[in-house]
């Protein structure tokens, strides 16, 4: 399980230094989470201005 970035991402980067794991990072058009080194512990989700990121 990890944390996933929707198309609702405005690519703000607001998210990735909230990430004590460095999962995510700038993808094509949005912010992306590496499921590999997500540990699902959703420090990012309160970061996004546009609720663009969930639980998987
Ligand atoms: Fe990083 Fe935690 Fe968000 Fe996963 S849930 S991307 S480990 S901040």
């Amino acid at each position: 399980m990890a944390h996933k970035i929707s198309d609702e991402c405005i690519s703000c980067g607001a998210c990735a230094g909230s990430c004590p794991v460095d999962a995510i990072s700038e993808g094509d058009g949005k912010y992306v989470v590496n499921a590999d080194t997500c540990i699902d512990c959703g420090a990012c989700e309160g970061e996004c201005p546009t609720g663009a990121i969930t639980a998987d």
